[in-house]
């Protein structure tokens, strides 16, 4: 019997099963708490590593208690730290310090994974011009953050014959060392290349020109491209090499396009002082690309991106704990000081730290997700629809990912993320509804799968231009999910949006940007209309602050609709990025009051917005971990906010499962309240999080 037919024979009364349960660590040889140590050391002073010492590495990650260090086998200068005789070695380092580390660390029962920079080789850039990536104007592309005296890598391209220079480094350090797992940096999503080898590689694929800007179309046709001829072919070069070495081991990328060949996915939660819903999203969002494989998630011990200065232990506790609550490995990134040493008294924090993970792993381990709720997410369509992004404030579709994956972090509802490209083969039979933020770019075949799954009585939330085009980038015939019709977006310099009166709401109006314009169909229910501004403002002419609301219309902006069974509610605006950007309460309720007339969470929390609740169903059981997050205020945009010290907050956990016992994380019980048929759970004074097990009835045998 598989797995899937003893999930199908649970009980009904008990919640949502999604995915495979992670029964077993699949790269248990890196454990659950891992470490990098940061080293991408130039020359040019020195100084540098004029003190590194591969005992002192081993004494303080031993000391620090992890499972594993991501240990350097290159950097981003392309300086090797292992005992080659033919490649370049670091001047300041001229002992095996990737052999003494990883033998060191051995024979602690410490795991090694080893650290390639695969795209960053900036000697080899500075050397062989004709290695480097190039733009379609032939010029080198090179790192360019919007940040002072940051570093400057120039890209290179594996098209070129630094492809087999970085295999042949490759095969020199899997032919001497054993180690539990291969990490390749800088490889995946980079930026288009116009050398030579991949124009003619492009040519030789296409019978064309490689096009001079890459956008819609063109540019999901490169983006097959990079991810089969570019990518997907030198990490296959990667992989053969491994098994050649009999070096039966994970590899994973840092990152992008796909991961179908990664033994593990991993990326980076930072909130960088400014977004405490990022490392959530980006926890959830990691793990649906995972798919069931382990997801490493990686926090910097520094403050912005690389100050050298320490994040408040508390803060560190809550990147941990975000991480571990979501079932993934945590690893933190740090960086020896310029001469080589390590910066202990921050070890002695990361320490405590890491308790976190002590915790929170044993208890979510093994555990499903409890997802009634999906919000769908695509790396591609966000890429192909990239709107006016900036590095740090993205404009896109991530916005809009991001505004719905806040708003439901703050409702407490138990939903998950899932990519489009895993939804076209998911069971969605136990899921309520289904959350499009903006994704303008779906294939056909999922397009039919929504149809008939809202038609069978599902709830879809979509927004904009979701479902306009496919994959390729090219207009559906029927677009929308072929549930509403739009004309060209509203040419008001603001849509102002009347709530319905229904709601009664306090807000008489929303003001939102971007709108399509919904044509007319007996079929749908207006939530809110258009009101066209009092005046369009120019240089000479307005009426008082800013754009003012003129005449009201009946013309619907918000609909809901039935299809089938089932119900659909439309934005016609970009209802989840205008909710985030505004940080207005009324867009949740809005859609929360919709939501809840065809939806009850199985089980929830109410608690103020800083709380993330995470669920998982565990044999006879349901867990639920709270992270906290509150702490200290902004103090101005572009200003850092850190977690100093977690203010205690009290959350009510409510169900109407026939809840027969609640316990804390050490066992203790809590006291269960019941009343018109709900069972509720007061959890007071939450520091960085609190666990809550939840007895639920029977075990259903998994
Ligand atoms: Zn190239």
């Amino acid at each position: 019997m598989t797995r899937r037919m003893l999930l199908g024979a649970a009980p009904a009364l008990l919640p949502v099963f999604r995915g495979a349960a992670l029964t077993a660590a699949k790269t248990p040889a890196l454990g659950y708490k891992r470490m990098i140590l940061d080293y991408h050391f130039s020359e040019f002073s020195p100084e540098i590593l004029s003190r590194y010492s591969a005992e002192a590495i081993v004494r303080s990650i031993v000391d620090l208690g992890v499972d594993s260090l991501l240990l350097y086998a290159k950097d981003h200068w392309g300086h090797c730290y292992f005992a080659t005789q033919r490649f370049k070695r670091h001047p300041a380092v001229p002992t095996d310090l990737f052999g003494d580390v990883l033998q060191g660390l051995h024979e602690r029962g410490i795991g090694v994974n080893a650290y390639y920079s695969l795209g960053w080789d900036e000697i080899s850039a500075r050397q062989h011009p004709d290695w480097v990536l190039r733009d379609a104007q032939g010029a080198p592309v090179k790192l360019n953050y919007p940040l002072p005296n940051y570093a400057r890598w120039t890209f290179l391209c594996t098209s070129t014959a630094y492809g087999q220079y970085s295999l042949d480094e490759l095969d020199e350090l899997m032919g001497r060392y054993r180690f539990e797992a291969l990490f390749l940096d800088i490889f995946g999503a980079l930026p288009a290349c116009y050398c030579e080898a991949c124009r003619k590689l492009w040519r030789s694929r296409t019978g064309g020109q490689l096009p001079g800007t890459l956008r819609g179309p063109d540019l999901a046709r490169y983006i097959d491209f990079q991810t089969a001829e570019i990518f997907g072919a030198y990490y296959d070069r990667v992989l053969a090499l491994l098994k050649r070495h009999n070096l039966n081991i994970p590899a994973t990328h840092n990152a992008g396009l796909e991961y179908t060949r990664d033994g593990y996915v991993a990326s980076e939660i930072d909130p960088y002082g400014a977004d405490f819903f990022r490392s959530g999203l980006e926890a959830k969002l990691w793990r649906a690309r995972a798919a069931g494989k382990d997801v490493e998630l990686i926090c910097h011990r520094t403050n912005g991106l690389f100050d050298f200065t320490l994040k408040p232990t508390a803060e560190l506790r809550w990147e941990v704990a975000t991480a571990a609550a979501h079932q993934a490995a945590v690893m933190f990134v740090d960086q020896p000081f310029a001469d080589g040493r390590i910066d202990l008294p921050a070890y002695r924090e990361l320490r405590k730290a890491f308790t976190a993970a002590d915790d929170l792993h044993p208890f979510v381990t093994g555990g499903s997700t409890v997802a009634e709720i999906l919000i769908v997410s695509s790396e591609r369509s966000e890429r192909l629809n990239s709107g006016d992004s900036t590095l740090f404030r993205p404009a896109g579709e991530r916005a809009d990912l991001s505004g719905a994956y806040k708003m439901f972090a703050e409702l407490h509802y138990p939903f998950d993320l899932m990519t489009v490209e895993h939804l076209a083969e998911a069971n969605l039979d136990r899921v309520k509804v289904l959350v499009f933020p903006y994704v303008r770019c779906i294939d056909a075949a999922v397009i039919a799968k929504v149809r008939a799954w809202v038609a069978a009585g599902g709830t879809l939330v979509f927004t904009y231009r979701t479902a306009e085009w496919d994959q390729q980038a090219l207009p559906h015939q029927q677009k929308y999910f072929g549930l509403v019709r739009l004309g060209a977006d509203n040419p008001d310099q603001v849509t102002f949006v009347r709530p319905a009166a229904a709601f009664g709401l306090p807000d008489s109006y929303l003001r939102v940007r971007e709108t399509a314009l919904l044509e007319e169909d007996e079929h749908f229910a207006a939530l809110g209309t258009l009101t066209h501004p009092a005046l369009k403002v120019t240089e000479q002419e307005w009426v008082t602050h800013n754009v003012i609301p003129g005449q009201d219309t009946s013309r619907p902006v918000l609909v809901t609709g039935a299809h089938g069974k089932g119900r659909f509610i439309y934005s016609g605006f970009r209802f989840f990025r205008e909710s985030r950007e505004q940080g207005l309460p009324v867009y949740r309720r809005l859609l929360d009051q919709e939501l809840r007339k065809v939806y009850e969470p199985i089980l929830h929390v109410e608690a103020p917005g800083v709380v993330d609740a995470l669920y998982y169903f565990h044999p006879g059981e349901i867990r639920v971990v709270l992270l906290n997050s509150a702490s200290d205020r902004p103090a101005g945009e572009g200003n850092h906010v850190n977690i100093e010290e977690f203010l205690p907050v009290t959350a009510e956990l409510r169900s109407r499962l026939p809840v027969s016992g609640v316990f804390d994380l050490q066992g203790k019980p809590l006291a269960v309240q019941r009343s018109r048929g709900f069972s509720t759970v007061r959890v007071t004074a939450i520091g960085a999080y609190a666990c809550v097990r939840l007895v639920v009835g029977r075990s259903p045998r998994i």
